[in-house]
């Protein structure tokens, strides 16, 4: 029910004016989203940079439906890249890309070329890239893509989610040297058949999946915003032996940002994925009807900044 409405106000423009109007919602929007425009997501990246976080930019946009709009989505990314190496904000700062927006829902092969496309970009700027995981159905065309991807650009980064129940074998497949894996619990809304439903099954997957990421050859990423997560995260970077520089932890700008600095402060990587451009109502009403829970967690997140 919660859903519907969500969705119905995610498509709806008079509903999209009042909430992008209200004092309220550009409060909300600035705590989740860099701005609109590219000087925005330099201005914020510059800010987290000095103050001792990486970071991975998502550039936002409507759902991609045409050659056409994939290749603005490419040629966005392609200059964000030269305008970060100009600003001397590379490597500290990568971008995160949804292969969905460079085509791969109609065209696979024109969504690798423009990924191709992409990673040559960050190699001249000095950087990575990391290729965002969205629903299940797409998980084996993007660790293809990913594949053919690491064969020239092999600091490609994949994304895992501990939801999915196949995970913990893709967690084996890719714990290789070099392999740059980012574990999440997963954002979408998954049928049981492939996806654990209940919160408790998924952080057992997640654990079991970072035991296997941190005892292994590759660089893990561990995205999440769970205390107990990142603690057993600490646990295990002891346990293993494992130097701040051979992993890291990743968090959603603007979600507990005091656990990023006292990360920071403890010596270990942080990196803050910041979302930037001008569908931002899009990206965070979608967000919101994808799980409703969100509604809780970006609600938590105004409340506290811990
Ligand atoms: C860097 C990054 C990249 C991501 N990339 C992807 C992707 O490519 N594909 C994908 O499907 N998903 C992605 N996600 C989203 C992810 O899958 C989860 O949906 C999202 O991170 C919420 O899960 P969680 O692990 O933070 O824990 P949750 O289950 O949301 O929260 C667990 C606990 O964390 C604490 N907590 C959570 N939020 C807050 C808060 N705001 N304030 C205070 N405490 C809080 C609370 O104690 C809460 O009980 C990404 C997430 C991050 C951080």
């Amino acid at each position: 029910m919660l859903r519907s409405v969500i969705l119905a106000a995610s498509r709806s423009s008079r509903v999209e004016r009042l909430v992008a109007t209200a004092p309220f919602s550009r409060d909300v929007v600035r705590r989740f989203v860099a701005g609109a425009q590219t000087d925005d997501a330099l201005r914020v990246t510059r800010e987290l940079v000095d103050g001792g976080v990486t970071v991975t930019l998502d550039h936002l946009g409507e759902d991609t439906v045409t050659p056409e709009q994939a290749t603005t989505v490419r040629d966005e990314y392609l200059t964000l890249l030269r305008r970060l190496a100009e600003a001397g904000l590379t490597p500290a700062a990568e971008v995160s890309v949804k292969l969905s927006a460079l085509g791969q829902a109609f065209d696979e092969q024109l969504a690798y070329d423009n990924a191709r496309a992409i990673c040559a970009a960050a190699d001249a700027a000095r950087t990575t890239v990391t290729l965002d995981m969205e629903d299940h159905t797409t998980t084996d065309s993007t660790l293809d893509i990913l594949a053919k991807l690491r064969k020239d650009h092999p600091s490609t980064g994949a994304v895992l989610q501990a939801y999915l129940r196949r995970t913990e074998s893709d967690c084996r497949d890719l714990a290789t040297a070099g392999s740059r894996v980012r574990l999440c619990k997963g954002a979408y809304k998954e049928p049981e058949s492939v996806a654990y439903q209940s919160a408790r099954e998924v952080d057992k997957s997640y654990v079991r999946c970072l035991n296997i990421l941190m005892s292994g050859d590759g660089y893990p990423m561990l995205a999440t915003h769970d205390p107990r997560l990142i603690s057993i995260g600490e646990d295990r970077a002891r346990w293993f032996d494992r130097a701040p520089d051979s992993f890291e932890f990743q968090m959603l700008y603007g979600i507990r940002p005091e656990e990023q600095d006292r990360l920071v402060g403890e010596g270990y990587t942080v990196r803050t994925y910041v979302p930037y451009g001008d569908d931002w109502y899009g990206y965070l009403m979608r967000r919101l009807a994808e799980r409703p829970a969100n509604l809780a967690f970006f609600a938590r997140a105004l409340a506290s900044r811990k």
